[in-house]
């Protein structure tokens, strides 16, 4: 208040703050985001080793019942129940920054299955949308989810902008065929097919659309972008993308993805007479976890190994020396207290150790693979009891055939 004499002025100033506002409210989403990702961070190495104990008792559970048992059935939805956390785990961890570039194994179904509610609200009364994955259940790709929904979405778009006065608009999954008839090998692949009934197009344009700016819709509504991003994502992934479409019909686009990596396979894929059978060979197992020791060591000995073990880096030494004329192969969790179980190996390996080694790691990021030397492999939890007994087979047998696998990184 100013005094003016007889009367009372009254200042104001006023200032827009929409866009600060809005600065903040963009910041505080970032913040939101981070924090989950931190969160997430936090827990997931613990909630994937307990996952890991869960899996395998599990699996060994389903292995000492005999074929028919009726309760067969319910471990085995115990196997949905893991696969469910470990993808709402994964999930999580896509706030984590650490993880934003990673790809990580997708169950496909789900995928589409999760996304529906997302599709159905793009898409106007007029048009019908189809979901058929019924055919590809538990096929898991290596993935960024993020982009995988892009490129539905990018689709779904382009499908609805296609049918203006409604039609039907059809997502399906279904085995990739194995041999298209071009020389290339898609068998164990997975086909995504998006279909519309739309306008569909003709070949000129056909030819064009996978270009950046390529676009037949008028400037406000098309950016010529969406199919662009779809074929470099697709490849990205190590897939391939295509088209049949005819005008005044309808558009049909295929998208073809590889299977992930061995060790996202889910149990009940691989039969529990695929375990290869041990001949009492010795093995040294090092693991801080009291559960997922366990339980590796009980499915160890029940695929025919002789198991000593270790809860840290220095029991790990400790044992090494106790038993090391009879041990043939070692497997070292990455974390282990007091010596990590890499350090354990390199002073092992010092002593002049020969034996095959699998170091575990619950972390997704670390890329130790020039570190490794040609004797040991990586394995990144969660893993499948399955992959540890055909890892340990392979490896004392010699026939490690890994090359291609991504989550097994060795040097060379
Ligand atoms: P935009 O949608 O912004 O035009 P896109 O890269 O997604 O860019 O698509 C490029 C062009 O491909 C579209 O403008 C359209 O001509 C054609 N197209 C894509 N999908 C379909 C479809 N389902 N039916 C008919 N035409 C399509
Ligand atoms: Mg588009």
């Amino acid at each position: 208040m100013i005094d003016a004499g007889d009367k009372e002025v009254y200042q104001c100033f006023a200032r827009d703050i929409t866009e600060r506002k809005r600065f903040q409210e963009e910041r505080l989403h970032s913040q939101k985001i981070e924090a989950i990702g931190q969160v997430a961070d936090g827990i997931a190495h613990d909630f994937r080793n307990a996952l890991t104990a869960i899996s395998g008792y599990n699996a060994l559970g389903q292995d000492l019942l005999p074929e028919h048992h009726p309760a067969l059935e319910s471990l085995k939805r115990i196997d949905q129940v893991i696969g469910q956390a470990n993808g709402l785990i994964k999930g999580l961890l896509t706030f984590s920054r650490r993880q934003e570039t990673e790809q990580q194994s997708v169950e496909l179904h789900q995928l589409v299955e999760n996304s529906s509610d997302l599709f159905r609200r793009i898409l106007p009364a007029t048009i019908t949308l189809e979901i058929d994955v019924a055919s590809v259940q538990n096929f898991q790709v290596s993935a960024d989810v993020t982009q995988l929904q892009q490129v539905l979405l990018n689709l779904m778009i382009n499908a609805r902008d296609a049918m203006p006065d409604g039609g039907t608009l059809r997502i399906s999954l279904s085995p990739a065929p194995a041999d298209r008839g071009d020389g290339s090998d898609t068998a164990g692949w997975v086909r995504i097919e998006v279909s519309d009934t739309g306008v569909g197009m003709p070949p000129e344009v056909q030819a064009h659309i996978f270009e950046p700016f390529f676009t037949t819709k008028p400037d406000e509504y098309g950016t010529g972008l969406g199919l662009a991003m779809v074929h470099s994502i697709v490849s990205q992934h190590g897939g391939r993308v295509e088209v049949r479409s005819t005008v005044g019909q309808g558009s049909t686009f295929t998208v073809l993805l590889p299977p992930a990596t061995l060790d996202s396979i889910p149990d009940d894929a691989i039969s529990s007479r695929n375990w290869k059978s041990g001949a009492g060979e010795m093995i040294l197992l090092a693991e801080d976890h009291r559960y997922v020791r366990e339980i590796m060591a009980a499915t160890l000995r029940h695929v025919g190994y002789e198991v000593v073990q270790a809860e840290d880096g220095l029991a790990l030494l400790d044992r090494y020396q106790a038993h090391r004329d009879h041990l043939r192969l070692l497997i070292a969790d990455l974390d282990l207290p007091g010596c990590s179980g890499l350090d354990g190996l390199r002073q092992l390996r010092a002593r002049g150790a020969r034996l095959p080694a699998i170091l575990i790691t619950g972390t997704d990021s670390r890329d130790l693979s020039d570190q490794l030397d040609m004797e040991t492999l990586l394995l990144r939890k969660p893993f499948q009891m399955a992959t540890l007994a055909r890892l340990v087979y392979s490896l004392l047998h010699q026939e490690a055939r890994v090359d291609d696998q991504t989550h097994l990184d060795r040097p060379g």
